[in-house]
């Protein structure tokens, strides 16, 4: 892999404790939809050295775009209080990209996208470029989060419904008990009745599994005992949340 020089051009909140870092692209920095990257700060903003300078983010963006987009849950480690607290402007590194170019492009076969929380990251890529080349290729994502307000990117994801026609969204809440935001979607945790009545009208589908490794890990059993091929199923699992 290749190490490329970028600097941060901006930030901006998603969701509650959800930003997305705008990087600039690098020149010669060419990815596939739904692959991923290395991001090494430099050095933190705590005067400390980094005790884990390097972590693994899959890029947002799509391809055609100019910048280049990652986003993440700011929890209170010390890599991410360091990129919270960058300055527009501070130059970082990129290791990549990396990982499965998620979808390949030499079937035609309907998709199964299944998110939980930040694991939506690849997935917008991938719809991104699906919009750009008005793709035909039916796709169907299922979105878990605990709240409507730390789901990131509904809207965009609600307005792809309209420029795809192939595509459908089934967005599900599982803590509604603790909010009081408004959401007249779906509610309850993903299981294969879920999963199989939404997808009802799609033949033969490659599935794709993307968040926290216990999401991945229980999807992942939900389709083998659905009798999903195993070779049908493809998973990135988000290590360290
Ligand atoms: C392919 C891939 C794509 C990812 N994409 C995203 C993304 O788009 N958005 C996002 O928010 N996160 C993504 N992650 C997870 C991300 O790399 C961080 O691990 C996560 O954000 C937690 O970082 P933290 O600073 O909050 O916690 P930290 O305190 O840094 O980490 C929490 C714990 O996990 C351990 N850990 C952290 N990273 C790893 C690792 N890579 N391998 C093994 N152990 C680890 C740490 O040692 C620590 O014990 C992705 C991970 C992978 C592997």
């Amino acid at each position: 892999m290749t190490v490329f020089t970028t600097r941060l051009t901006g930030s901006e909140q998603l969701a509650e404790g959800t930003r997305a870092f705008y990087l600039e692209r690098p020149a010669g920095f060419d990815y596939q939809p739904g692959q991923a990257v290395d991001l090494l700060l430099v050095e933190t903003t705590e005067g400390q050295t980094l005790q884990n300078v390097s972590h693994t983010f899959s890029l947002v963006s799509a391809p055609h775009e100019p910048q280049l987009t990652l986003a993440t849950r700011m929890r209170d480690s010390q890599y991410k209080r360091t990129l919270g607290s960058m300055p527009e402007g501070t130059p970082l590194w990129l290791d990549g990209p990396f990982g499965t170019a998620l979808v390949p492009d030499s079937t035609q076969r309907p998709l199964v996208l299944i998110a939980g929380g930040i694991g939506i990251t690849p997935f917008i890529s991938i719809l991104r470029d699906a919009a750009y080349r008005q793709s035909q290729r039916p796709v169907r994502l299922l979105y878990s989060n605990r709240r409507p307000e730390d789901c990131a990117f509904l809207a965009e994801l609600q307005a792809l419904e309209c420029t795809i026609p192939t595509f459908r969204m089934l967005a599900t809440m599982t803590n509604m008990a603790s909010t009081a935001a408004h959401w007249t979607g779906a509610t309850g945790y993903l299981n294969e009745a879920v999963i199989t009545g939404f997808c009802q009208d799609i033949q033969q589908p490659l599935y794709y599994l993307s968040g926290p490794p216990a999401l991945v890990e229980a999807m992942y059993d939900i389709l083998e005992g659905a009798g999903i091929d195993e070779d049908d199923i493809f998973s990135e699992s988000f290590t360290g949340y």
